[in-house]
């Protein structure tokens, strides 16, 4: 063969390989965009799912046309999984916003810890996961919770950080080693300011001091 025919067939090999990487690129694209678990308000009871997208079928699907987007788990299901999978309306065009990671960091951003008072940062998957507290007392990390419940505890509960969590649970644990000194503590245990303790005191501490 020639020169210029295989500068032929080398020029169509990097056109063909450049339609093949394209093609896939879309499929990796799809993954990415809808893996992860999700939270979505169930229509039919108002109430808070967690669900999955069927990542296999969409990104198998988004290579000859639009992705199919279908859920491949659901918290409840088996005994609704023949539903309308309605919720997927919820996705809107960002499905990021749907995942339990991104809700959980939306939460506690801005928000402090209700013992030690340090305000939340980003969320990093790598540090230690900080945990919430309601009116039992009792400290748990975000991630030990039935996801499709924190939207829930979000509404009653505290958020406290991870090196607070661990005290807190040895405090409750081995209560005979541990000094206490009441008086700054709010119905929920948490540390309370100047400002919040005249105000939980002014309401009989029937209200939970939220932090700032
Ligand atoms: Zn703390």
């Amino acid at each position: 063969m020639t020169s210029p025919t295989y500068l032929l067939i080398l020029v169509a090999l990097v056109i063909l390989l450049g339609a093949l990487v394209f093609w896939f690129a879309e499929a990796v694209r799809v993954f990415f965009r809808y893996r992860g678990r999700m939270l979505f308000t169930c229509p039919e009871t108002g109430k808070a799912a967690c669900v999955k997208v069927a990542l296999a079928d969409a990104a198998r699907s988004s290579l000859t046309g639009r992705p199919q987007i279908h859920l491949s788990e659901c918290s409840r299901w088996p005994e609704r999984q023949s539903c309308g999978q309605e919720c997927l309306s919820e996705l809107g065009a960002d499905p990021q916003n749907c995942l339990v990671w991104t809700k959980v960091s939306d939460w506690y951003r801005g928000r402090a810890c209700a013992y030690c008072h340090k305000p939340f940062l980003e969320l990093a998957w790598h540090d230690h996961r900080p945990a919430l507290v309601g009116p039992d007392r009792k400290t748990v990390q975000w991630n030990e919770v039935t996801p499709e419940k924190l939207p829930e505890l979000f509404e009653t509960h505290l958020p406290v950080c991870w090196n607070c969590h661990i005290a807190e649970t040895f405090r409750r644990e081995y209560p005979e080693k541990v000094v206490v000194r009441p008086g700054n503590r709010g119905p929920m245990g948490e540390l309370l300011t100047e400002c919040k303790k005249q105000d939980a005191a002014s309401r009989g501490l029937e209200h939970v001091a939220r932090p700032s």
